[in-house]
């Protein structure tokens, strides 16, 4: 038998800066509403250090903002559960069921999924091997392992740059490694790297392979994208930040996305799925931003409430 209390106006996947902010909103908005998140809610917030371009911050830790948004979703009346979802599907009747990893299904007439994406592995020999033993996806976790060592960092774009930049607080040295010669991140990020006299960007390169011995990567072998030569560079660490992969695949019913599984919306956010909507990383748009996920989860939630307001007037 369903437990009413899994019964709501609105189920919201996630708690980045997206789910919390459609959770405040939801709240706002005198609806029922609950935030789904497998771990600790801030998302990619968690991940990174210090914000310096969420407006009206000028610079503030990750966690920090994070714990300020969730306690903001929750005084607006979103209530937060931590819950790892595994599957969003439409039943015949128009409702959404959300099923979790503890087996519990939670039922609503609209969704809302904001649950981001997953890191992009390089898929090369040896990084599988080495994970949590020099490689690594997430600076701000595991930075402060490399004091005074040598790493690299792989990637072109602002993730790889920002946190390259990082990391040299605790590494000694800290090459870059891109596969073209020019860079994908923000002027602003490029400059900070480029001045930094502890980095250095090391150019058409790709990493083919991670070696190392039974304490750890000792060193990654590159090819030169253009000349094809191989060489190896001695690193303790290796920091990967290719992009990542949206979650799209939670989403049980056929929708609408892009060849890379980013979702499609309308301008209201709503999917190809009546009353699914997606806000943040996971939804096709020109870039990935704190901005843009609290503006895109600002109209998922009122979206939503007409959503609700009309099926009640139609029925
Ligand atoms: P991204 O912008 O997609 O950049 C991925 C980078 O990895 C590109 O430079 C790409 O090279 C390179 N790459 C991809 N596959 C590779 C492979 N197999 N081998 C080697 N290199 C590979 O991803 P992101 O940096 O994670 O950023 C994701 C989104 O979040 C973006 O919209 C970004 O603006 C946003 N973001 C913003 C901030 C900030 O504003 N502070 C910080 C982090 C992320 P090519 O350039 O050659 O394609």
């Amino acid at each position: 038998m369903d437990n009413p209390t899994n019964q709501f106006d609105v189920v919201i996947v996630g708690a980045g800066p997206a789910g919390l902010c459609a959770g405040m909103y939801a709240g706002r908005g005198m609806l029922k509403a609950v935030v789904l998140e497998r771990g600790v809610p801030g998302g990619e917030l968690l991940n990174t250090e210090l914000i310096e371009d969420y407006i009206g911050f000028e610079s503030i830790l990750g966690r920090d903002l994070a714990e300020k948004m969730a306690e903001h979703a929750k005084k607006f009346g979103a209530e937060i559960r931590q819950e790892t979802v595994e599957a969003i599907e439409k039943m015949a009747d128009g409702t959404f069921e959300v099923r979790t990893s503890k087996e519990t299904i939670y039922r609503a007439p609209t969704v809302i999924i904001t649950a981001g994406g997953t890191p992009n592995k390089l898929g090369v020999p040896g990084e599988q091997e080495y994970a949590g033993r020099g490689v690594s996806y997430c600076a701000v976790c595991d930075g402060a392992f490399f004091k005074g060592e040598t790493i690299v960092v792989v990637g072109g774009g602002d993730a790889a740059v920002e946190e390259a930049d990082y990391l040299t607080r605790y590494a000694e040295k800290v090459y870059l490694i891109h596969r073209r010669d020019e860079l994908r991140a923000s002027k602003l990020l490029q400059e900070r790297l480029l001045a930094n006299p502890k980095a250095e960007v090391i150019w058409n390169k790709v990493v083919k392979e991670i070696k190392g011995g039974p304490q750890g990567m000792t060193e990654v072998m590159l090819e030169d994208t253009v000349t094809k030569e191989h060489s190896a560079l001695p690193a303790t660490g290796c920091f990967i930040f290719i992009g990542f992969t949206p979650n799209s695949g939670l989403i049980k019913s056929h929708f609408d996305h892009d060849p890379s599984g980013y979702i499609i919306t309308d301008d209201r956010m709503m999917t190809s799925i009546p009353g699914l909507f997606a806000a943040g990383d996971l939804r096709v748009q020109l870039t990935r931003q704190i901005t843009t996920a609290v503006g895109d989860a600002t109209t998922a939630a009122i979206a939503v409430e007409k959503y609700l307001k009309e099926a009640v007037e139609v029925g």
